[in-house]
C-alpha cells in the first residue's frame, strides 16, 4: 500500500514537473526577464567578450531557451560560426641589433599591433616628427631635403604641443598614420620613439587588440636606443625634441648608423557564433516570407586597453546588464510569447542572437553576408539594443521608422501612452546591428531606451534595469511587430538616410566616398565596398558594391585604416583617382569630391 502511494506520488510529481516544463508561455514577465538579464550579466560569463568561453556559453543559454519554446534552428544546429580576429600579439622572431649589440624585444624596443612582419638592414635616418603637411594654415614638411628610400626611419611620436588638446599639429600626430607617410617616402622600417616632454616614463603600452598592417616592420623603440642610434651624430633625443619644440620646424638627419630589424606579428583567430533559431510560420502561403528580432549578446569582456570600455582604467568585468543582455532577454521574451500565441504570425519569425557587436557588428554582418534565408524574402528587422533603462519620463526610442510606410504610424498606434512615450527616428543606419539589414534593403525598427552613465562602463549591472518598464515595451513590440507578422502585404523599403554606419570612420574632416566598408579585415590587399551609397561622390565616380578599394591618388590602400589616413589627405572639391580590382580586373576611377 505505501509502496503504491509512493509510486503514485512520483507519478504525479512527474506529470507536474512535465506540465510545468513544457507549459505554454504567453506572457512576458518581470521574473523571466530578470532570471535572463542576471545569468547573463553574472561574473561567471566575464562579460561575454566575443571568442571567450562567456560568449560561448551565452550563445548556448540562449539556444537552449529558444528551443524550449519550441524554436527549430534555421539550419545545421542552430549556431551560425565564424572566426573574428581575437589578439595581436608579437611573435618570437622580433629582433632588432644597434651599433653590433643586440636589444631585447619588450624591453629596449617592442613590435607595434600595425607593424608588418619583414627584415630591414640599412642606414637610421631621422625625420623629426615625421609630418608630411600641407594646408593653408600650417606647413611642415619633415621629408623635404632627406632620402629615406629603403632606409629606416626613426620618428618622434605625437606633436611639438603634446599637452594642448587643441593643438593644430593633432590630426598628425597619430603613430600609425605618421608610419603610412614614412611607407609613401619609400622607406624600409619605422622607429617611433617618445620625447621626454610627450611621455616622461618612456614605457611602452600593451600591444592593441588589432591592428592593420602598414606592410613595414614598425618598432617603439626607448630613447637610450634611439641616443645611440644619434651617437654618431653626437645628439641626444631629448635636445632634439627641445630644439624642435621651440624651433618648430623640420631637422631631418641621415645618423649614419646602420641597424637590422626583424618584425614578427601573430594575429589570432576566435571561434564565434551568431545564434539564428526558427519559429514557422502558422500560414502555409506567407510561411516562407520572414520577420526578423535580434539583439547582441556580446559585451566587453573585462574591458582594459584596446577594448571600448569608457572605463579606461579599470580591468573588471563589464556586466552589459542594459548592453545587451536587456536585449537579449528581451528576444527571447518574444519568441516565447509568439511561439506561445496561437494566431500571432502567419509569416515565419526568425530569432537571432548576435555576436561580434562590440567589436564591429560582425554577427550582424556575417549573417547578412551569408544569410541561409533569400534576405529579399524578409520583410523586417527588428533589433533591440539596450532596452533595459526606461527611465521615469518613459521615453522609449523607436528608430528606422523611416524604413518603409507607416511605421511610425503603427507605433504610435499600439502604444499607450501612460505605459511608455514614444520617440522617434527616420534613420535606417544607427549604432547597432539593424545597420546590416537596412544596407542590403531591408526595413529596420530598432528599439532602445538609450545611453546612460553606466554605458560601457563595469557598473551596467541587472540592479539598474527596470523589469516593469521592459514587459510594457515587450507588449508594444508584440502588438507591432504581430500586425506585421500576420498582414498579407510585406512592407516596402524606403531609403532613410546613408547606408553607412554614422559610428564608423571615415568622418574625420567629413570628406567620404560614400560606401559601407567591409570593416572584418578578411582581405588584406584592399578595402571591400559592401555597399555603395547613391548620389554621393563614390556612387557618382562609379564605384560599386563589390570593389575592391586599392589604391587613392595612386598611393596604397590595404585596409580601413589606410582608407581613413587617405581620406584626411584630401581636400573637399578636389578630383582623386581611385584605383579598384573589379571581378580581378585593375579600374581607374575620377572621383569628385
Ligand atoms: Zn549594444
Ligand atoms: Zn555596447
Amino acid at each position: 500500500m505505501k509502496h503504491i502511494l509512493k509510486f503514485k506520488l512520483a507519478v504525479l510529481a512527474l506529470l507536474v514537473l512535465t506540465i510545468s516544463c513544457s507549459r505554454v508561455k504567453t506572457e512576458i514577465t518581470t521574473r523571466e526577464l530578470s532570471d535572463h538579464i542576471k545569468y547573463l550579466s553574472s561574473d561567471s560569463l566575464r562579460g561575454r567578450l566575443t571568442g571567450t568561453p562567456g560568449d560561448s556559453l551565452a550563445a548556448e543559454y540562449i539556444r537552449a531557451r529558444l528551443s524550449g519554446y519550441g524554436l527549430v534552428p534555421l539550419s545545421g544546429d542552430g549556431l551560425q560560426r565564424f572566426k573574428v580576429t581575437d589578439k595581436v600579439i608579437a611573435g618570437k622572431d622580433n629582433a632588432l641589433v644597434v651599433n653590433g649589440t643586440s636589444l631585447t624585444s619588450g624591453e629596449d624596443f617592442t613590435p607595434v599591433a600595425f607593424s608588418g612582419n619583414g627584415t630591414a638592414r640599412a642606414e637610421v635616418v631621422f625625420a623629426g616628427y615625421g609630418f608630411s603637411i600641407d594646408t593653408d594654415s600650417l606647413k611642415w614638411d619633415d621629408y623635404k631635403g632627406i632620402d629615406v628610400k629603403d632606409k629606416w626611419v626613426m620618428i618622434l611620436r605625437s606633436d611639438p604641443e603634446p599637452d594642448n588638446q587643441k593643438s593644430k599639429f593633432a590630426p598628425y600626430s597619430n603613430d600609425r598614420n605618421k608610419a603610412m607617410i614614412a611607407r609613401d617616402n619609400g622607406a624600409a622600417g619605422v622607429l617611433l620613439v617618445s620625447g621626454q616632454s610627450f611621455d616622461n616614463s618612456d614605457s611602452f603600452d600593451p600591444l592593441e587588440k588589432s591592428g592593420f598592417s602598414v606592410g613595414i616592420p614598425v618598432f617603439r623603440i626607448k630613447r637610450g636606443v634611439a641616443d645611440a642610434i644619434l651617437s654618431l651624430k653626437k645628439q641626444n633625443i631629448i635636445d632634439i625634441e627641445k630644439k624642435l619644440n621651440t624651433l618648430r620646424k623640420p631637422s631631418g638627419v641621415e645618423t649614419g648608423t646602420i641597424i637590422e630589424g626583424r618584425s614578427e606579428i601573430l594575429n589570432y583567430l576566435a571561434n564565434t557564433r551568431n545564434v539564428v533559431m526558427l519559429l514557422p510560420g502558422e500560414d502555409e502561403s506567407l510561411s516562407n516570407e520572414y520577420l526578423i528580432f535580434g539583439a547582441h549578446f556580446d559585451h566587453l569582456g573585462m574591458g582594459g586597453p584596446g577594448s571600448s570600455s569608457r572605463a579606461v582604467d579599470t580591468v573588471g568585468v563589464h556586466h552589459g546588464a542594459d548592453d545587451n543582455a536587456s536585449g537579449v532577454a528581451m528576444l527571447l521574451e518574444m519568441a516565447g510569447k509568439f511561439a506561445g500565441t496561437k494566431g500571432s504570425h502567419k509569416r515565419s519569425l526568425v530569432f537571432i542572437a548576435f555576436t561580434g557587436e562590440e567589436v564591429g557588428m560582425f554577427g550582424s554582418k556575417h549573417f547578412t553576408d551569408n544569410p541561409v534565408i533569400n534576405l529579399s524574402d524578409v520583410d523586417a528587422m527588428v533589433n533591440f539594443d539596450m532596452v533595459g533603462r526606461l527611465k521615469d519620463t518613459k521615453e522609449f526610442q523607436v528608430g528606422g521608422v523611416g524604413t518603409a510606410d507607416s511605421l511610425k504610424e503603427r507605433a504610435i498606434a499600439v502604444a499607450d501612452t501612460n505605459l511608455l512615450k514614444l520617440t522617434f527616428t527616420e534613420e535606417g543606419s544607427g549604432p547597432s546591428d539593424h545597420s546590416a539589414f537596412y544596407s542590403k534593403d531591408i526595413p529596420v525598427l530598432y528599439f532602445t531606451t538609450g545611453a546612460h552613465e553606466d554605458y560601457h562602463t563595469p557598473s551596467d549591472t541587472w540592479e539598474k534595469i527596470n523589469f516593469k518598464g521592459m514587459v510594457n515595451e515587450g507588449n508594444l513590440i508584440f502588438r507591432m511587430t504581430s500586425e506585421l507578422a500576420n498582414e498579407p502585404l510585406k512592407l516596402k523599403f524606403k531609403e532613410a538616410g546613408p547606408k553607412e554606419d554614422p559610428n564608423r570612420p571615415p568622418r574625420r574632416k567629413g570628406i567620404t566616398l560614400g560606401f559601407m566598408p567591409d570593416v572584418t579585415g578578411s582581405i588584406s590587399n584592399g578595402l571591400k565596398v559592401e555597399a555603395v551609397t547613391p548620389g554621393k561622390p563614390g556612387a557618382i565616380g562609379g564605384l560599386k558594391k563589390g570593389d575592391i578599394i586599392t589604391s587613392i591618388e595612386g598611393k596604397v590602400v590595404n585596409n580601413i585604416e589606410d582608407y581613413m589616413f587617405r581620406m584626411t589627405q584630401v581636400k573637399k572639391g578636389q578630383t582623386i583617382t581611385v584605383e579598384v580590382l573589379r571581378n580581378g580586373k585593375k579600374e581607374v576611377l575620377i572621383v569628385k569630391l
